[in-house]
């Protein structure tokens, strides 16, 4: 989409679209702005406003379209304690999750909500930069390198941990 298009589309100006696609890090935008944007762009409005503290320091990048049905693109239920999750625990090696990925095809991008494990939000685009992901098992955003994938603490992996070993004794 051209800014011309997304300007038309999204009922700004295209002056105003530049200024935000050319920023760089801090900008100030009018909240109607941003709905509108985010309306017409049909991704949610928190993947275009970045948390205040996390403001990209490469300067600002584009802003992402949702993938059409041409695409494919990935979900992650981000619930370290969701049952669709796999422990993989090691004699004397740190435990490792293995988060369960999944594919959908582009055209239903805005129905996948909630993991049908747990019901928690499914993790379907860069919380930073609003990149969908075009493929799964990764930790990083393959566009800004933010970390999606939340860092668990020993507790939590030690909680996983002896809930497998219950299962498989159990
Ligand atoms: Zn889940
Ligand atoms: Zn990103």
């Amino acid at each position: 989409m051209s800014q011309s298009d997304l300007a038309e589309k999204a009922g700004v100006s295209q002056a105003t679209i530049s200024r935000l696609e050319n920023a760089a890090g801090d900008v100030a935008v009018d909240l109607r702005t941003v709905h509108r944007l985010s309306a017409a762009l049909r991704i949610p409005v928190s993947a275009l406003i970045p948390p205040r503290e996390e403001v990209p320091d490469r300067g600002a990048l584009p802003l992402m379209m949702a993938p059409t049905e041409h695409d494919e693109f990935w979900v992650v239920c981000t619930n370290p304690m969701c049952s669709d999750n796999e422990i993989i625990a090691r004699r004397g090696a740190k435990p490792e999750v293995v988060w369960a990925w999944d594919e959908f095809d582009g055209g239903i991008f805005e129905q996948i909500q909630y993991c049908s494990e747990c019901g928690g939000k499914l993790l379907k685009c860069c919380p930073k930069c609003g990149k969908w992901f075009d493929r799964g098992d990764t930790k990083y955003c393959m566009r800004c390198g933010t970390r999606v994938i939340p860092e668990l603490s020993d507790e939590t992996l030690g909680v996983l941990v002896r809930r497998k070993l219950g299962e498989e004794i159990g």
